[in-house]
């Protein structure tokens, strides 16, 4: 996700907002194809949660890490040895108190590893592939993949891949953008690579298909959410107002009413975490202390990011026709 002080970003253009206010370009001049085409670019389509989860469980759970470490404050450029230590601690504190959390429960998470976070830290990605977790795509240096040419895009995503195939043993098979968003290639580069699922659009709760311009891609989005993310409740930027105003039981009480809507709509429950934000000692235990609550309910399938993409792509059509 986007950490950090926003800089400010040269309109885009494509499918990003680049005519609000005044000017002939101004979007309430738009014809009604237009204003359509931008919104159908990307949209969901087909919804994709099943009738029922594996083994009859009610609903699934998705744990998700995205180990952006260093990069985040590397992809602006910035070379402060304090910024890149608080980084730095998510390799040293946080991934070994997450991979022993997990290991602690029997539960399989996702990682979203930037290719250079991944060069720094090869042990790590090595030790989360062994553990049996899933290692998937979040751009090269934390890139703000939506500002990108195409050519550069997709040279990135790929280099990435290579990156992750070599240290993890097996070519990732989804994305999560460091941007959390799109820019008008993205879905293109999915496709081209045929990649099974993106995490990183909200239009529901539950899994759906991506369409393209209209048109069904067979991609699966597992949908993420702010207020299911650490970073919100807990990033702190020392030169600017941003702090930590959220106490980690009200983060831990938002996550667990989250879950408890899950499981009532036998729909999925997806979270998003940062290794050097959820690893520290006063928020690692609000995991697990959801970790206890989910575990304490009947028919909860804890899975990989991959593994609810495959069942919910293969048991979607015989539900929903
Ligand atoms: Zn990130």
């Amino acid at each position: 996700m986007e950490q950090g002080t926003p800089i400010p970003q040269p309109a885009p253009g494509g499918i990003e907002g680049i005519a609000a206010g005044l000017g002939p370009d101004a979007s309430w001049r738009w014809p009604e194809e237009r204003w359509r085409a931008v919104v159908n670019k990307v949209r969901a389509g087909r919804p994709l949660r099943p009738t029922t989860w594996p083994q009859g469980a009610q609903v699934a759970v998705a744990l998700s890490f995205d180990v952006d470490q260093e990069t985040s404050t590397l992809r602006d450029g910035r070379t402060s040895p304090a910024l890149l230590a608080q980084g730095e601690y998510g390799s040293r504190a946080g991934v070994p108190r997450i991979l022993k959390l997990l290991d602690r429960h029997a539960i399989p998470a996702s990682f979203y590893i930037p290719g250079v976070s991944a060069l720094l830290h090869p042990d790590d990605v090595q030790s989360i592939a062994a553990a049996g977790h899933e290692v998937g795509l979040h751009g090269w240096i934390h890139e703000r993949n939506s500002n990108l040419a195409e050519d550069d895009e997709r040279e990135l995503t790929h280099r990435a891949a290579d990156v992750l195939h070599k240290l993890a043993g097996r070519p990732p098979v989804g994305l999560r953008t460091a941007s959390w968003d799109f820019s008008a290639a993205t879905l293109k580069i999915v496709r081209e690579m045929g990649l099974l699922y993106d995490s990183s659009l909200m239009s529901d709760d539950e899994p759906y298909e991506l369409v393209e311009d209209g048109e069904p891609t067979g991609v699966v989005e597992l949908p993420v959410e702010w207020i299911k993310d650490d970073y919100p409740y807990f990033g702190m930027d020392r030169f600017s107002p941003i702090r930590p105003h959220t106490a980690p039981s009200l983060v831990g009480e938002i996550w667990r009413r989250e879950f408890d809507g899950a499981y009532g709509e036998r729909g999925l429950f997806l979270l998003t975490m940062h290794p050097h934000i959820i690893g520290h000692r006063s928020r690692i235990s609000v995991l697990e202390e959801l970790i206890q609550h989910m575990r304490a309910r009947p028919g909860v399938w804890f899975a990989t990011h991959e593994q609810i993409a495959r069942y919910v792509k293969e048991h979607a059509s015989a539900a929903h026709g």
